[in-house]
């Protein structure tokens, strides 16, 4: 599918044609990922942030905002709860934490990878290649950091650099898609996602992010709506640069799931999560449409439910109230629209099959 077919998609409104869009990206889903959904434990362990994004809540602009960092017990024992859920894999998620040193966050892992069959994930923000380098030889696997817009303009708009004199990180450019390409260098399962309804995001944007996932080659690809919070810049101030009405993508359900199954129809091999901010936009049946329309992975949340409320990116998000009553209906839920309940790790079948493709590449050349 080239850049003008993924355009005309996400400005289709024909709700036949859409169903033709919606059954062959789960077809597409079947016949490449199968019907195995990987449930990840997404553990929010630190809600402490340096930088300033325009759109989320995290940021040093929300004032009054209670923070926490749990301790490494504290996320032990969500792996353990992880474990007993019978999920293969815990994220590790957290602001852009300046109070999280790399060798902390490295023990972190070790001990998790020492005392559970747990992959890692992590999507801690933009850190410095040594300690992506440190936390791949401690064992995480894996790591997610949305480049959110493929538009550079508006990226800046929302993303500011760093003020400077900002200890280890003064001076440096926001380039996610650099840190994408030294985490592929460094051998981790990369992903990547955007968000779905930016004040001033265009289709032809949002067309070119979803090519530009497939470019990447990316391994997992997560994007959900955008969801305005009342304490960012973005709501507050309103935006300053809007697109013509004509032109700007709205931040709608039906926009998500166009652009899962888009993504799964370029990116046919990767893992693909129904978001929790679908989820937020439809608790009833978000991740059922999303795994329908692409998606093959959800991740329940698993932080301690004290902190889960204090993890507040976005208003009324989804799984601040996920119980371990919720966590067996959800594994209900899949098999309710013919899903399986993924074993193992899940890891991403694109990864495996480049890194076999590239073992034989270095065989042959020997
Ligand atoms: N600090 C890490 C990072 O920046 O990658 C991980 C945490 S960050 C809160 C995770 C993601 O939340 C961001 O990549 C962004 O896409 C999403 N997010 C933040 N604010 C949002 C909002 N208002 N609506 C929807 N998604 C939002």
């Amino acid at each position: 599918m080239n850049f003008v077919e993924i355009h005309d998609w996400l400005r289709e409104t024909d709700d036949r044609r859409l169903e033709e869009l919606w059954r062959t990206a789960d077809d597409v889903r079947r016949r490449n990922v199968g019907d195995e959904v990987h449930l990840r434990g997404l553990t929010e362990f630190s809600n402490h942030c340096v930088r300033r994004c325009a759109y989320c809540g995290l940021g040093t602009h929300t004032r009054g905002l209670e923070r926490y960092r749990m301790n490494a017990d504290e996320i032990l024992a969500c792996a353990d709860r992880a474990v007993e859920l019978e999920y293969g894999t815990i994220v590790l998620q957290s602001g852009q934490d300046s109070g999280v040193s790399g060798q902390w966050l490295a023990d972190v892992i070790e001990r998790i990878r020492q005392q559970t069959p747990l992959a890692v994930t992590l999507s801690v923000g933009e850190r410095s290649e040594d300690e992506l380098a440190l936390w791949r030889r401690a064992g995480a696997g894996r790591y997610l950091l949305r480049f959110e817009t493929s538009d550079r303009t508006l990226y800046e708009r929302i993303h500011p650099d760093l003020p400077a004199g900002q200890a280890g990180l003064n001076g440096v450019r926001s380039d996610r898609i650099a840190i994408l390409h030294q985490l592929r260098e460094l051998g981790y399962e990369v992903g990547s996602g955007v968000m779905i309804g930016l004040p001033g995001q265009t289709y032809e944007t949002l067309a070119r992010d979803i090519e530009l996932f497939g470019e990447l080659d990316l391994d997992m690809i997560g994007s959900g709506p955008f969801i305005p919070n009342p304490h960012t810049p973005l709501a507050r101030n309103g935006d300053k640069h809007p697109a013509p009405a004509d032109r700007q993508v709205p931040n709608s359900e039906t926009m998500s799931y166009k652009v899962i199954a888009l993504t799964r129809i370029i990116c046919p091999q990767a893992n693909i999560p129904a978001t929790t901010a679908v989820a937020t936009l439809n608790g009833r049946t978000g991740y059922e449409s999303g795994l329908r329309r692409g998606a093959n992975v959800v991740m329940p949340n698993v932080t301690p439910p004290r902190y889960r409320a204090l993890y507040e990116i976005y208003p009324a998000k989804a799984g601040v109230e996920q119980d371990g009553d919720y966590h067996s209906l959800l594994k209900e839920r899949i098999l309710a629209i013919g899903g399986r309940v993924g074993e193992g790790r899940g890891d991403s079948l694109n990864y495996i099959n480049r890194r076999i493709t590239n073992k034989e590449v270095a065989t042959c050349a020997r």
